[in-house]
This record gives C-alpha cells, structure tokens and sequence, in this order.
C-alpha cells in the first residue's frame, strides 16, 4: 500500500467522491454522498460487495427507534452512551460516541424510509452490557442481507459499484488526496481523481503481522472476519502522518461451532447456558461477554470447549440463520439427559453432572459464582439438553484512524486530511485497548453510523 506525488499524474477518470470498500460503511456512505448531490463511484476488491459486513449477524444497536417504541421499549442515545462507556472502561473519546449513539438510530429509519430496509428490533434477548433491548436486524438476522439490500439499494440509485478492483495506491498533493490507483486481476491498472475519498475498507484482522503487532493474544486464533480486511487504511494513514489510536481494541468470540466454523448465537449463554472445558469444568464468568471470551477458550485444553443449553434456548437462538446452518451440519448435539450428553462429547459424566447442578443451585439461590456469574432469574435448563463444541476467534478489530465530528481523518498533530475520511472499521472506534471493550453491535455502529456521517461530508465536497 504506498502513497505516492499526484504531481503530474495522468488520472484515467475522475469521479467526485469515491469509496474504497462495499462493505456496510461502504455502501451507507455511498447512499448518503449521493444523496448529498454528489457523483459516487464504490471501488471493491471482491467480485461481489460482501466483507465482514456479510460474515456478520446484521444487527445494528440503535436507541430511541420508532421499532422500539412500537415494542414499549425505552432507551436514549444517553443511555447507550453510558453502556458503551462502561463497556470501555471510559477509554473511548466521548465525543465519538455521543455522536454515533445520536445518529443510528436516525441513520436506520433513513434506510428503512428511503431504501426499504425492513428493520425490526429484537426483542427476546438482551446482550450482555445492552441496559435495554436495542439492537435492530433484518429479517433473516443475517449480515448477508444486510450487505445484500445495501448494494441493491446502491445499485437502484445509479450509483456504479466497480468490483475486482483492489486499490494499492493513493495519490496525495498539498496534503490533500488526489485520487487513487487500482488494479484489476488481470494485472492492469487504473488511475481515478478524486475530490473527496472514504475510507471503508475495514480494518486489519486478515493481516498477520498487524495482528500479532497489535492484538497478540489472538495471533494464532482463526480469522473469522474477512481476508480482504488487510489494514490498507491503517498502512495509507500511517504514511500520511495520520493519528491512530486503540490499536489493540478488538472483537473476539468465544463460541464459534468448532470444526463447522459457525458463528453460534451468544443467547445460548446468556439465556442460561455454561461453558465447560474437556474436564467437564466451568472456567470463566462467561457473562462478561463473547468478545473477552475468545481468549479464555483458547486458553482451555485443546483451544475449544463446549457449550451447554437446552431446547428452550435452541427455540430462541433459531431465528438466526447461522444457528440454524450449524443444525443442519450436525453441530448441535441433542440428548435426553446429562449422562448421554456427557458421552456424546466425551466429557466427564459426573464433572459434567456436578457443574450443572451448581449452575442450577445459584439460578435458584441468586448467588454469584466464583467466577463473578450471576444467574439470578435465569431459567433453569431442563432435558431435552443442547451442547456444542466452540472456540475463540477473532472477529475484527476496533483500533484505527482517527476521525473528527464529519469523519474526517485527523492527522498526528490535531490538523485534518481535507478530504479524506475514514468510516466502519478504517476509523477507531468506540470499544478502547481490549477485547473486553467491545460492546456488541460496536462494529456496525461505527460502519452504519460513521459511514452515513463520512458519505454527507465527502457528498458536500464532491458537489463544490
Ligand atoms: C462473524 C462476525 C459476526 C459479526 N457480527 C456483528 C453483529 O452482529 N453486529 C455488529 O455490529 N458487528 C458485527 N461484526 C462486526 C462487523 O461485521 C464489522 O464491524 C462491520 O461489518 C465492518 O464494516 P465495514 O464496512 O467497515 O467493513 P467490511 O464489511 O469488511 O467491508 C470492507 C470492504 O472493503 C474491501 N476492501 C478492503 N481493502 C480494499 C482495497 N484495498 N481495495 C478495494 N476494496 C477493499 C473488502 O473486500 C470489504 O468488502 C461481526 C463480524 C464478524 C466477522
């Protein structure tokens, strides 16, 4: 990734605003550039829009939405703030999130209003950190859909989408970006001018050695976002003397369907759920989150352990398509008691047994465990019983440029890159050093959010 002089540069084309990445970010910025008057070109390495965006669940946290008002739901963009605050153990710029918890929610109805985007909020489970019910997905809960409505949403508003295009170049003068250089899988290349570019090309989770520079406690975890999220923003910023920050901030999981490589609801927990290890033991508070969660798995025997629920938390984790693909693939195992379920796994029948009934000892006492857990007016499980084998991923990571109030990039010492801004995971986000600053829906926020802000400021450039 180099940036080069755009003096005396020929430019094959020239387009108002572009955009490097069709993921969320991506595509919500192009929508709101368009409709901010400009002419938009979205460059996408992949032959089709798809990134982390399409791996993920699709669901969006937004407070004071009309779907939640529908529902009786309370909640404020204070509240949400304070959520991700705490989360983050206040490390995140404050500024940054009150102003992305004061605009998704608005960002999202936009969608729903002027794309046809059919949010609804869930409304049968909280996530952990979450003080009310509010995130928001499509009707499969499937970040596919998501990406997939976005491009067509695109598409349908003229705006071209140019994939197997990978940009490896800018070209910067005067400190200020000129345009950029790509190049197609049949080695040719294409230079585009510009007069505003965003960002959205996510961040570096898909590159190793920025991986084990920055989050080594997942270095040789799977990948589990997507391999075109190589750092290019993060490398071009570090060339232009770009401020980052936080690069250590990460998502993680901690119960990814192990060997399906699925994604597996983290309800299954938090309904009431447990995690044991190959001795049949619990071994963390597992309700801190799935994100922190990701290294305490790893750290067990074998890198995996297995997750314990029942058929009633099954009932609520299948309106995800991903739990119901991991049932189709057999990750699921069933059993009519703990004994069965202990073999089927090759668990410890009595260890097995014995964690169950303490599990079940505290949801009916309201203590708390050694761990921290509590599991006060948490149902019981009862048989039929539910398992899967899980390990610790990482998702994606949370550090990067910094940005002022419009998304633009800021530079080392307090100035801005004109007309360069960075959106989704290209920008630092709001989930501070650790995985245990993560607060779910973190990732989407700042591409839904961030990217409706980035598209209105680079459309008001590009129509100057
Ligand atoms: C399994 C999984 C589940 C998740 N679930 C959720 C969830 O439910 N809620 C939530 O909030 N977050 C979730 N996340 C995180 C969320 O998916 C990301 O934070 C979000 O999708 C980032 O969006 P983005 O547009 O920044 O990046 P992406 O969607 O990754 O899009 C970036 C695009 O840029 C392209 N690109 C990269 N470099 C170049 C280049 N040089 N030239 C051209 N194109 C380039 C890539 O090919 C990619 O298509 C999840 C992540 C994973 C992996």
């Amino acid at each position: 990734m180099t940036i080069e002089s755009a003096k005396g540069v020929a430019f094959d084309i020239e387009v108002p605003v572009a955009v490097i990445g069709a993921g969320a970010a991506g595509l919500v910025a192009a929508l709101a550039a368009h409709e901010a008057g400009a002419e938009v070109l979205v460059i996408e390495r992949d032959p089709v829009p798809r990134g982390s965006t399409a791996l993920s669940a699709g669901l969006v946290p937004a407070p004071g939405t009309r779907w939640q008002r529908e529902a009786g739901l309370e909640d404020s963009p204070a509240l949400f703030s304070a959520d991700i605050m705490a989360k983050a153990k206040d490390e995140p710029d404050p500024a940054l999130v009150a102003r992305l918890a004061g605009s998704v929610g608005p960002a999202l109805e936009w969608l729903a209003d002027r794309h046809g985007l059919p949010f609804s909020v869930i409304t049968d489970f909280r996530y952990p950190g979450h003080s009310a019910n509010r995130m928001h997905g499509l009707p499969s809960r499937s970040g596919e859909e998501l990406v997939d409505r976005l491009a067509r949403a695109v598409e349908e508003s003229g705006i071209p989408i140019l994939c197997e295009a990978a940009v490896d170049t800018l070209y910067a003068e005067d400190g200020a970006i000129r345009g950029l250089g790509l190049v197609r899988p049949d080695g040719s290349r294409e230079r585009v001018a510009c007069r505003a570019l965003v960002l959205a090309c996510n961040g570096y989770g898909g590159n190793k050695v920025l991986v084990a520079k920055h989050v080594p406690d997942l270095s040789g975890a799977l990948y589990f976002g997507h391999e075109g999220n190589q750092g290019d923003a993060l490398l071009w910023g570090a060339a232009l003397g770009a401020a980052t920050r936080h690069l250590s901030g990460h998502q993680g999981h901690g119960s990814v369907a192990h060997p399906h490589g699925i994604l597996i609801t983290w309800a299954t927990v938090t309904e009431g759920g447990f995690q044991v290890n190959a001795e049949g033991r619990r071994f963390s508070n597992e309700s801190k989150g799935y994100s922190e969660q990701a290294a305490e798995v790893l750290r067990q025997p074998g890198g995996s352990v297995v997750t314990v629920f029942d058929a009633r938390i099954a009932g609520i984790a299948r309106q995800f398509e991903d739990f119901r693909k991991a049932e189709s693939a057999g990750a699921i195992v069933e059993a009519e008691t703990i004994a069965e379920l202990a073999a089927r796994l090759h668990l410890p029948e009595d260890a097995l047994a014995a964690t169950l009934a303490e599990v079940e000892a505290l949801k009916r006492d309201g203590g708390r465990d050694g761990f921290g857990r509590s599991f006060a007016g948490v149902p019981a499980l009862g048989a039929p019983y539910r398992a899967v084998r899980v390990t610790g991923a990482l998702f994606h990571t949370q550090g990067g440029l910094v940005v002022d109030d419009d998304a633009r990039v800021l530079t080392e010492n307090g100035a801005t890159i004109s007309n360069l801004f960075a959106a989704g995971g290209a920008a630092c986000g709001v989930s501070g050093t650790g995985a245990g600053g993560y607060l779910s829906g973190n990732g989407l926020l700042a591409a839904v959010a961030l990217g409706r802000i980035a598209g209105q400021a680079a459309g008001a450039m590009g129509v100057c």
